[in-house]
């Protein structure tokens, strides 16, 4: 790690410190009582990227802070109560107030089953996270694992999570949480699986909260050789795919992430975020839809993640910009984080390249998210300024945002029995 930030800079600019707690981690003072003050107990996540406590920054910046890894253990920040408040310290001196994001009540809650609601999803930021099947293929295949090497799914599953989520017990979920927690949207996250049946098995979920919710569902998963499968998601209502390519770099794409590179190469997830970005005019008006293209900042220099920014939007996706977090357990877990004042530029260029070009960003309503920089959030990293599109963006915001809290109202509603 090299140089630090001035404290005055990351007290103007909470992503800048966002960023920096991402790389540097932090420890918790004595003086915190997290658990019995209504924080949320650290769970390994879904993504595969992520672990820590949840905080929310001044300006609503959610974000999952690096707490159990060895290298939050020598970090400058740390984590205070005084006065009843939380403060965020850097060697000593006061940077900011924090809240740590509520523990919402069902997480102590069964399904009917009897089954631990956490152990079928989970709250990142505001929205629902799911990883409804078995372990990503990668992990058991023989005769040696293939998973990328940040990942820690493997790790996860079956430990934090169920491997098996029927369909019920998944709609329990869903209506607890947007009963309790107003969620907006539901995430499904899937590794990869022989015979490509990542998409059948997400739909049957997908149909049924559509039905019954008119939530806005996410898909995470490896590319659908058959195109024709994303034109079908469209129609059934999806609003985000997301394809995790990681690397931009073909050679470290090859070394990070060994059974993408053989089963897809790099080419097939570029071949799908070009064509379900072409599909944002298709399909039902009535349904947002984006299509993002997930890389991890710091394990390839940030020329090359510029590059993949500058790829991604020039096709009219959204880029979605991880920094890397060696977790415990992981085959990078001994992998220093990166040093984050590099990693600036990138971050300042994720803004830039969604508003030249006029990416609907950040128009969702109630969506935060933790685990990633979300592109809205580094408009104070760059001096540029995109007043023009910045208008549009409010307009968008504001009526797409009245459009669907109607609807999920009416579905609300609708769902309530009878008195
Ligand atoms: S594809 Fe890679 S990142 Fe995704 S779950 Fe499998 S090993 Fe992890």
């Amino acid at each position: 790690m090299t140089v630090m930030f001035p404290l005055s800079d990351l007290q103007a600019t909470p992503a800048l410190l966002k960023l920096d707690l991402y790389c540097r981690g932090m420890r918790i003072d004595d003086s915190c009582l997290i658990a019995e003050d209504g924080g949320r107990r650290v769970l390994r996540t879904r993504a595969g990227l992520g672990s820590g406590l949840e905080v929310i920054l001044p300006g609503g910046l959610w974000t999952n802070v690096p707490v159990t890894e060895s290298f939050a253990k020598s970090s400058p920040y740390t984590l205070h109560r005084e006065q009843g408040r939380y403060w965020i310290k850097r060697d000593g001196e006061t940077v900011l107030p924090v809240e740590l994001s509520p523990r919402p009540g069902w997480y102590d809650k069964k399904t009917t089953g009897g089954k631990p609601m956490t152990r079928v999803g989970t709250l990142q930021g505001t929205y629902l996270a799911i990883y409804p099947a078995k372990v990503c293929d990668y992990w058991v295949k023989k005769p040696a694992k293939v998973n990328c090497k940040f990942c820690s799914v493997g790790l996860n599953l079956g430990v934090d999570d169920d491997t098996v989520k029927s369909v019920e017990e998944v709609m329990e979920v869903v209506h607890t949480a947007r009963a309790e927690s107003h969620i907006t949207y539901v995430d499904f996250n899937t590794g990869h699986y022989e015979g490509d049946t990542y998409l059948d098995l997400l739909e049957p979920y997908i149909t049924r909260i559509k039905k019954e919710t008119g939530l806005l569902i996410g898909v995470q998963t490896p590319p659908h050789p058959d195109l024709s499968r994303y034109d079908r998601l469209r129609e059934m209502g999806v609003n985000r795919v997301s394809f995790c390519f990681e690397i931009y770099d073909r050679e470290l794409f090859r070394e990070v992430c060994p059974g993408k590179h053989t089963q897809y190469g790099q080419d097939r997830y570029l071949d799908a975020i070009r064509y379900c970005a072409s599909l944002a005019d298709r399909g039902p008006k009535t349904e947002p839809w984006v299509t993002n293209g997930e890389i991890i900042a710091g394990l390839e220099p940030p020329e090359s993640s510029i590059r993949a920014i500058n790829w991604v939007t020039s096709v009219g996706a959204i880029p979605t910009v991880c920094v890397f977090r060696p977790l415990a357990g992981t085959d990078y877990a001994n992998m220093p984080p990166p040093d984050p004042e590099p990693l600036v530029p990138v971050f300042a260029r994720l803004y830039e390249a969604c508003m030249e070009r006029g990416l609907p960003i950040g128009c969702a309503p109630n969506i935060h998210v933790s685990l990633v920089m979300l592109p809205e959030e580094c408009a104070g990293l760059t001096a540029k300024r995109y007043p023009w599109q910045q208008f549009k963006l409010s307009a968008m915001r504001r009526g797409i945002g009245w459009y669907l809290n109607r609807r999920f109202d009416k579905a609300d509603h609708a769902a309530k029995p009878l008195a």
